[in-house]
């Protein structure tokens, strides 16, 4: 149980929701910031503003996925507060409180360094990429499905990287009968994609394996997709980007080719919230209670 922990969530979208839930049922008290427009009651739970918080009570601060903009900005979908988090709101936390975030970025890593607070950056975790990679390609199979006029068993799909996005992508479209080739830079991913019975193949020779590809799906975050390889695709390939904002396509060049490419981001938030929140809770509620535990240990 987290009985006696202080935790506020601002902001965020559905997956929070579940997130809520769970602490609350685990007796945490909850202030939620940027919830007004929920209907929703949870017990335990009090919607307050941002400017209405107490900062020197809170055991730990519970960000949405993408942290604040790089203005500090934290984003909600069921608000129209404008919710700014600052250097000073930490300067107040106690010295323990974590905070918690999916990623980051300059801002929110200067904000937590300068108010010298702890941020755990929840998507950096293997546990978590890996569970969050499932939702993930099911989105990816909704896009093709919704993309394409040909079914994906028997197509041709080359997947561009063997990160934990790239082994789930690559292995559930192999088991809806695509004909699965990956490009990866390293010896042992190309070791690895060849145990799994796919085809391996060497970025520097991303060129060449384009020129019969009908799906082309992108898990490496760098520009990799250029205006060359596309160059070389047949004209009804679809490109689906899953990398983070700005993904590694040239967007440009595509639609100049009349080739359809789609950035793809956060998939787990839109086709599977639920799914989506319970994996982070599950992650949330464990670190917590090693905190909990550490601290009363300390104590004792
Ligand atoms: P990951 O485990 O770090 O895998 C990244 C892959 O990209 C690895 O195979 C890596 O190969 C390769 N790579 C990185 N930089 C490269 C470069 N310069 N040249 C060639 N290969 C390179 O990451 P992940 O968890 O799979 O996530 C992949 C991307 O998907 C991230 O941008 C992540 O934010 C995003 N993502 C998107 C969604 C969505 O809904 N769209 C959901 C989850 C994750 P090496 O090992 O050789 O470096």
């Amino acid at each position: 149980m987290l009985t006696g922990m202080q935790i506020a969530v601002i902001g965020g979208d559905a997956r929070q929701l579940e997130i809520i839930r769970q602490l609350t049922e685990h007796d945490a008290k909850l202030s939620l910031v940027g919830f007004e427009q929920l209907d929703h009651a949870f017990t335990g739970a009090s919607k307050e503003k941002i400017d209405e918080i107490d900062f020197t009570v809170q055991d730990a601060i519970i960000l949405p996925v993408r942290g604040t903009d790089q203005d500090g900005l934290v984003d909600t979908v069921f608000s129209s507060e404008k919710i700014i988090l600052t250097k000073e709101m930490l300067e107040q936390l106690p010295a323990h409180a974590i905070v918690f975030s999916g990623i980051s970025n300059p801002y929110l890593d200067g904000i937590t360094n300068e108010s010298n607070r702890r941020l755990v950056k929840l998507f950096e975790r293997d546990d978590v990429a890996i569970y969050n990679s499932i939702p993930t390609v099911e989105g990816t199979i909704m896009m093709v499905i919704q993309h394409t006029d040909f079914t994906i068993h028997g197509s041709n799909v080359a997947v561009l990287g063997l990160g934990r996005v790239g082994v789930t992508v690559a292995r559930t479209f192999q088991a809806l009968g695509a004909k699965v080739r990956v490009g990866a830079r390293r010896s042992e991913h190309k070791a690895r994609i060849t145990e799994m019975g796919l085809i391996a193949f060497d970025l520097s020779d991303l060129e060449s394996n384009m020129k019969d590809v009908d799906i082309c799906i992108n898990t490496i975050p760098t520009q990799i997709v250029t205006a060359s390889v596309i160059s070389k695709m047949p004209a009804h390939t679809l490109i689906i980007d899953l990398a983070s904002k700005p993904g590694g396509t040239d967007f440009r060049y595509a639609e100049k080719r009349g080739i359809k490419a789609l950035l793809a981001p956060s998939l787990p938030g839109i086709v599977a919230p639920k799914t989506a929140g319970q994996i982070l809770a599950n992650v949330l509620i464990k670190l917590l209670k090693e905190d909990m535990k550490k601290r009363e240990e300390n104590q004792a």
